[in-house]
């Protein structure tokens, strides 16, 4: 319980911070998160961070602040997608014991409204969601950060030549809980495994934490929202992992090829 007064004061004063950084707040009243104040002792403190939760959950631009977080990380220092074009999503997730953390994540500014409805949704409806965590606290290593099964979008990369932007790249693609759901490719015989610690995870008819398949609330959330699932692919699986289709992307980035 303290620690979920903790995490109360917490996120009051992040808000506080960013917002003096120069927010837009796109979701919720920030107004109400100062007034929501009880001393009455922990068993209300539940209750108040119930109230808040719409507080918790809002769009930023990318401040200077966020940047120096990202800038030469996730943001590389060859990175072609400007900076206008992210955007900084403050959310809460729950953890599988139902305990409430603050997640942070930097998407493309064409989906920062749906993957935050998306988040908060999922958080309304409990679903477990270990850490979304900038990736850039795990130094833009994807490989570490799955390790450590963190949730998270844009890390900036090309898939060829200095021409064409992964989707990951561009912030329109959001890995979930991707420790237990791997990306897996067989290439000449030899099975691929990211993150290689996924592999007790690949059977995908056991049943454990975490799983996302066709009955998950967040694979039906994604797909409701216009992503596909890296789970349906044939050629390759990536089960942590929704994306926005080619068609869409082209529209909003036709020089992407
Ligand atoms: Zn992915």
């Amino acid at each position: 319980m303290r620690r979920r007064l903790f995490v109360k004061m917490a996120v009051l004063a992040m808000a506080a911070v960013v917002c003096m950084a120069g927010c837009t707040i796109v979701k919720g009243d920030s107004g109400k998160a100062a007034s929501t104040q009880d001393h009455a002792g922990d068993e209300k403190v539940g209750e108040s961070m119930s109230d808040q939760k719409t507080d918790a959950f809002y769009i930023s631009e990318i401040t200077d602040e966020i940047f120096d977080r990202i800038k030469g990380k996730s943001f590389k220092d060859d990175c072609t997608l400007p900076r206008e074009d992210l955007r900084y999503l403050h959310v809460l997730h729950k953890d599988i014991n139902g305990e409430i953390h603050e997640g942070e994540m930097i998407v493309n500014r064409h989906i920062a409204e749906d993957v935050l409805d998306i988040l908060k949704t999922l958080y309304e409806n409990d679903y477990p969601i270990e850490k979304i965590r900038l990736i850039d606290e795990y130094d833009a290593d994807d490989e570490t950060a799955m390790r450590d099964n963190n949730s998270s979008s844009f890390n900036f990369r090309f898939i060829s030549h200095r021409t064409k932007v992964s989707k990951h790249g561009l912030g329109l693609a959001v890995d979930i809980n991707t420790l237990y759901n791997p990306y897996t490719k067989v290439v000449d015989g030899e099975r691929i495994i990211e993150p290689a610690t996924g592999e007790p995870y690949l059977d995908r008819e056991a049943d454990f934490d975490y799983k996302i398949d066709h009955d998950d609330l967040c694979y039906k959330l994604f797909t409701e929202h216009g992503f596909d699932w890296g789970g349906d692919w044939t050629d390759r699986k990536d089960y942590q992992h929704f994306e926005i289709p080619d068609e869409k992307i082209a529209e909003w980035y036709p020089d992407n090829s």
